[in-house]
């Protein structure tokens, strides 16, 4: 927020007022928040599916657009909202704790399919993948 032009005082008094709302509004649970994916171990914020921290200049910097493909109005961030229990019909899944914050790819990725199912379809594609050769895992299951 510094490298955008906000004063660290404004920083922390914003902070602190949300936090205080986040409170008041039962909507602070650490325990929840690290079950669901949203905060790690270190209660920082994570991307739901690749589990790497974020950080916030991913909600000021506008998405990298491929050449030739740009839009001159494109509106998206790195990060999006993601949720964690994918929408279903009939279910209502706009509720606390089940949104994160992640990363627009990770987002794209997981699409409507739910992360333990793109889990599962990562492992796949791995499992072929190395399978037929054309990929080598950096690191080895032990
Ligand atoms: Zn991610």
């Amino acid at each position: 927020m510094i490298k955008n032009g906000m004063a660290e005082s404004d920083i922390m008094r914003r902070k602190t007022e949300k936090l205080k709302q986040c409170q008041e509004l039962h909507l602070f649970d650490y325990k929840k928040l690290k079950q669901s994916r949203i905060l790690n171990r270190e209660a920082q914020t994570i991307c739901p599916l690749c589990l790497e921290e974020i950080s916030g200049e991913g909600f000021l910097n506008r998405l990298q657009q491929a050449e030739g493909r740009e839009v001159p109005d494109l509106t998206i961030t790195q990060l999006n909202l993601f949720h964690i229990q994918e929408l279903q019909i009939g279910v209502f899944n706009h509720r606390p704790y089940n949104l994160g914050w992640g990363h627009h790819h990770c987002n794209v990725v997981v699409r409507d399919a739910g992360i333990e199912q793109t889990l599962d379809w990562m492992d796949d594609v791995l499992d072929k993948n190395i399978d037929g050769g054309y990929f080598t895992p950096k690191k080895r299951p032990s």
